[in-house]
């Protein structure tokens, strides 16, 4: 059976999977998605015996219908490898009343690398299948995790180039070392005044800016994406929640068909959307926990129904989910207006203008598995105190909005179903957030002592990813205006 995509925005527009991971964003500006949902038919006890591999095999087979099992098994072993500092992949860990769902063992210590890791074979795999004999140059805008990930996957991928750009004053010091200390000759980094929203803004206007596409078709290149709406990207990200729900089952927590709930640190709504397409499947989640930070329009627009970024950008010490537009979200307002583009490309069309949309109360009432919830700097702060001092873990920023949001609601409505929290990043990326919140005598350390002394009081490792940044020298050091884009993609190509 072959799973066709169509976008958000043109029912008309219809691709194979592997045209849909080459391109990225639709033409119409609409993102790519499954015209139906696979079901997960594997017994639980089978996904209980699992590894990492053999579930993401499961899971991406039957959504990436076109690719053949070969060049799919192919992918999944070269992107999940020693890349990984465990064997497991994705260890779930029980640390008193969750289990954190630990997505950052991968090169650059954040969860975008479960699927960047992966995304450049899929990417080349897609290109050689649909003879696409144009350079492909990948067009990112960060809000730190991303890019990184994104530069690791792509750096010296033959017939590949990776453009990434950055708010400049937005992003945690390591992540800024992690990106600017790049190797690559086809790599570029570059930073931008402006947050991360102006960021993403200006690469949508590239994407969708026709005579830089024919421009750079005469000179042998294509544009495609290793942002989120790439279906590439969140593809990947199903496989992780399947897996813990075989954990759960191996270690007995869970009989077969028993709910779990899912929290998920939510920025551009990438990951907690794999979870909703991972119940779509069949997989037993019960709530869908979508915690945000000081940033909270998610959490206005589970209660309200009324989408609205017309509100002050606050730069918090979460810095990936710093984001007034979350562009996955658009893939549930899709699916909720009944999968109707006209309706889709019509709320879409009113935010791009007024900066909000209002959605029925119908769609409303076909969102109900979510629930929303959000986390203030200083109750990020205190939950990462009180998780250690409790239990000696140590939470970054980013897992414990979600861990914070998740007991706050735990008190209000008691479930006996478990919780599964998505654990994004290593405390190590933001080392100085994290060591503040545990004790106000770190505040005045320097960045390198801080994390030796994590290392210290975690009784963690420093992970390899840090240590490399240590020494490692400046290789990108460009900051531009947002309207300059278009002309340092142009100089980075010599056009
Ligand atoms: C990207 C990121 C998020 C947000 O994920 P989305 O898929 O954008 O919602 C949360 N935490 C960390 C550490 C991230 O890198």
């Amino acid at each position: 059976m072959e799973w066709m995509y169509r976008s958000t925005r043109d029912a008309q527009n219809r691709v194979t999977a592997s045209q849909a991971v080459l391109k990225g964003l639709a033409d119409d500006g609409g993102l790519y998605v499954p015209e139906q949902i696979p079901a997960l038919d594997i017994p639980a006890e089978e996904l209980a015996k699992m590894t990492y591999q053999e579930t993401a095999y499961a899971v991406m087979s039957r959504f990436l219908t076109d690719y053949t099992e070969e060049e799919l098994k192919n992918c999944i072993r070269h992107a999940y490898d020693e890349k990984f500092d465990t064997p497991q992949i994705a260890p779930l860990r029980k640390v008193d009343d969750c289990f954190y769902l630990e997505l950052f063992h991968g090169a650059t210590i954040a969860f975008k690398d479960m699927a960047l890791s992966i995304l450049p074979y899929l990417m080349t795999t897609a290109a050689r299948k649909n003879h696409e004999e144009k350079e492909i140059v990948i067009l990112t805008a960060t809000s730190g995790d991303t890019g990184k990930a994104a530069l690791a996957g792509f750096a010296d991928v033959p017939g590949t180039r990776i453009i990434v750009f950055y708010p400049k004053n937005g992003v945690s010091a390591v992540q800024e070392k992690q990106m600017v200390t790049q190797k690559g000759k086809n790599t570029c980094v570059i930073g931008i005044h402006g947050n991360f929203d102006d960021a993403q803004s200006g690469v949508k206007k590239l994407f969708s800016d026709e005579a830089l596409r024919d421009e750079l078709a005469a000179k042998g290149f294509c544009f495609s994406s290793a942002n989120s709406i790439n279906i590439g990207r969140l593809v990947p990200q199903i496989v992780y929640y399947v897996y813990a729900y075989g954990k759960l089952i191996a270690d007995g927590t869970l009989k077969a068909g028993e709910e779990m709930n899912v929290v998920v640190p939510t920025g551009n709504f990438g990951n907690i959307l794999a979870a909703f397409y991972a119940k779509n499947m069949g997989l037993p989640i019960g709530k869908l926990l979508c915690a945000s930070n000081e940033n909270k329009v998610l959490y206005d627009f589970f209660q309200t129904g009324v989408y609205d970024r017309n509100r002050d950008f606050v730069l918090t010490t979460s810095p990936s989910m710093d984001i007034l537009i979350s562009s996955n979200l658009e893939r549930l307002i899709y699916r909720i207006a009944g999968n109707d583009s006209e309706k889709n490309a019509k709320l879409m069309a009113e935010l791009a203008k007024n900066g909000s949309y209002t959605i029925t109360e119908e769609m409303k009432e076909a969102m109900k598995d979510f629930a929303g919830g959000y986390a203030t700097e200083a109750q990020t702060a205190q939950e990462i105190r009180t998780v250690y001092e409790k239990s000696g873990y140590v939470l970054d920023p980013h897992t414990a909005v979600a861990s914070y949001v998740y007991h706050t609601w735990k008190a209000q409505n008691h479930p006996t179903a478990p919780a599964v929290i998505a654990s994004t990043a290593s405390p190590f990326k933001f080392a100085r957030s994290v060591m503040s919140a545990i004790d106000s005598k770190y505040d005045g350390m320097e960045d390198f002592s801080l994390i030796d002394e994590l290392c210290r009081i975690s009784g963690v490792k420093v992970p390899k990813a840090v240590e490399e940044i240590r020494t490692a020298p400046v290789l990108h050091d460009k900051v531009i205006e947002t309207n300059e884009m278009r002309q340092a993609v142009k100089d980075f190509l010599g056009m």
